[in-house]
């Protein structure tokens, strides 16, 4: 579950379910949606009940996660044309924007020289590889959906802290790597 303000001063209220329930849940979206707030966040249910809906609910049951290959001659792909994942993380748009201004620093002015350009590809496909697979198995372990015991302990520290919660917020968006949330604070509170 999640709360986003967005345009106009209303709220999105979004919420995940493991994609093997899709036609079940939208069957009976309005329930399944608010059944899902209520057990899973009841102060924002409350909020919910409160409040009202200005949109019809929308969903997807197409969740891909893949690595295509990122170019070939003459071609590159960016963005969700070369690498899907599960949404839950949130690190599409920052993901694709990456990969766009790595390509052009990987190519530069080397558009016109046919070797230069090759070279310039499979570095930028090494990198992207190499700079995109921590969060992709981190997003493949979310999108599970499960929620041992050692990951619970992890959130009740990391939200008892503004500081930790501001670092691990920047480690879901991708913008710090997994091992900076790990300070000796949060050690201490584990
Ligand atoms: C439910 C959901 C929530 C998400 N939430 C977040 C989030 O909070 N934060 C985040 O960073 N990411 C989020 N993402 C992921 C993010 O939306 C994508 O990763 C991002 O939009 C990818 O950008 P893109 O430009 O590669 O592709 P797209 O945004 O898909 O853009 C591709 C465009 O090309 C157009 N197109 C396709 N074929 C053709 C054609 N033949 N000719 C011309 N145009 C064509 C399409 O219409 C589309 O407009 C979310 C995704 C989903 C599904």
């Amino acid at each position: 579950m999640a709360a986003v303000p967005t345009n106009d001063g209303a709220t999105l209220v979004l919420a995940y379910f493991p994609q093997a329930r899709f036609d079940e849940v939208r069957a009976d979206v309005q329930r399944a949606h608010l059944d899902q707030v209520r057990t899973t966040a009841p102060s924002l249910f409350d909020r919910v009940q409160a409040g009202r809906r200005v949109e019809a609910l929308r969903g997807t049951g197409d969740q891909q996660n893949f690595f295509r290959q990122a170019t070939g001659p003459g071609w590159a792909l960016v963005g969700d044309a070369g690498h899907h994942k599960d949404s839950i993380t949130a690190r599409g748009i920052s993901d694709a924007f990456s990969q766009a201004e790595s390509l052009v620093r990987h190519v530069g002015d080397g558009l016109a020289d046919p070797a230069r350009l090759e070279t310039a590809l499979r570095r930028y496909a090494d990198d992207r590889d190499e700079s995109l697979v921590e969060g992709y198995r981190a997003t493949l372990a979310t999108a599970q959906l499960e929620t041992p015991e050692t990951r619970l302990s992890l959130l009740r520290a990391v939200q008892s802290d503004p500081e930790l919660t501001a670092i691990y917020f920047d480690m879901v968006a991708g913008v710090e790597p997994a091992r900076a949330l790990y300070t000796p604070k949060l050690l201490a509170l584990l």
